[in-house]
């Protein structure tokens, strides 16, 4: 039994396991990976203190900040189940089961599925949801991008360097992206910008060698060897039973980091809190310890 289980090493996690640690907390941080989000950040330039940093640069720093203290980690671990049994908190993961006094949630968000045949065969062979993280590899060849935000326009921004030809595809009639961003990407000679396309399947041999759309109601083949998917995230919030969730899955809580159940704290971009950055994920870690540590303090150790 511990006093405190955290799920998710992103900046929330992090900074949550930093002030539990520093209250002497009996804790343990289960997480897929360390440094959640940030690390697929290319240039971080809104971070307090840092002027610019790259994203991976400030997740190195994160964990080198957390083996200050003893924490355990179990890095590569996902959690599958967490409940309220009595009076205390079950988290399952798809290694073993752990009891604790207390849980916060930091599981942030995952990247949104485009949900079309051929996606799932070449994740990882053709097929990403992170262009700082694996960009890089189809350097040389012809990608497509598919979404018309900022994190679409930021993919191209950077496919525009190494790929031979982007094409970028958005499902509605216009782009949604910062306009220094659209001006950039329209003037290059090496991106091709369609509007209206629906993506009705991404097919190859081992790798991705091609995508079909459906461009203003016509089906059109591309050949290309990366595809990028960039149509935004939703919150990692599954398997998190009984807990309040708003229209978009967000866990919601109040500014304590309390949800509607007893002993189950959550911080950062799985929750309904305004404003999804590095910063604030990091102070709602933060007040989520500093909550938890103060719930416990009023409850008798023993079950
Ligand atoms: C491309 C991109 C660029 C960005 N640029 C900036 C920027 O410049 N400035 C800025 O302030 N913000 C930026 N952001 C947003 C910022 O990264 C997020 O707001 C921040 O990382 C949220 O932190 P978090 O700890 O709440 O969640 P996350 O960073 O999402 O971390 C969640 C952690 O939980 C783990 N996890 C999830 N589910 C489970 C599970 N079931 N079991 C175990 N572990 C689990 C994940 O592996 C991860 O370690 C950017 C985001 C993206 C995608």
């Amino acid at each position: 039994m511990y006093d405190l289980v955290i799920v998710g090493a992103g900046p929330a996690g992090i900074t949550a396991s930093i002030y539990a640690a520093r209250k002497k907390m009996d804790l343990i941080v289960i997480s897929q990976n360390i440094g959640g989000q940030t690390i697929w950040s290319a240039d971080i330039e809104n971070y307090t203190g840092y002027q610019f940093i790259t994203g991976i640069e400030l997740g190195q720093k994160f964990r080198e900040h957390l083996d200050q203290f003893a924490v355990e980690v179990k890095e590569g671990e996902t959690a599958t189940d967490v409940e309220r049994i009595g009076d205390w908190i079950r988290i399952e993961t798809d290694a073993t089961t752990y009891e604790a006094r207390v849980v916060i949630i930091a599981s942030g968000r995952l990247p949104r599925k485009l949900n079309v045949p051929g996606e799932d065969e070449f994740r990882n062979r053709g097929v990403t949801y992170c262009a700082t993280c694996d960009g890089p590899v189809f350097a040389g060849r012809d990608v497509a991008i598919i979404g018309g935000g900022n994190s679409a326009l930021e993919a191209t921004l950077q496919m525009m360097k190494i790929a031979t030809h982007v094409y970028v595809f958005e499902a509605t009639d216009s782009f949604r992206a910062d306009p220094v961003m659209m001006d950039k990407a329209r003037t290059s000679d090496n991106v091709s910008m369609f509007t209206k396309s629906k993506v009705l399947r991404i097919s190859g041999d081992r790798l991705v060698s091609g995508i079909e759309v459906e461009v203003n109601g016509k089906p059109r083949r591309f050949d290309v060897g990366g595809i990028l998917i960039e149509i935004g995230s939703s919150p990692a919030s599954d398997f998190v039973k009984g807990v309040e969730r708003n229209n978009t899955g967000e866990i919601v809580v109040n500014c304590k980091c309390e949800t509607n159940i007893p002993a189950i704290f959550a911080a950062g971009d799985v929750t309904n809190v305004y404003a999804k950055q590095i910063v604030v994920a990091c102070g709602e870690g933060a007040k989520a310890a500093l909550a938890a540590f103060e719930y416990l303090s009023t409850k008798p150790k023993d079950k």
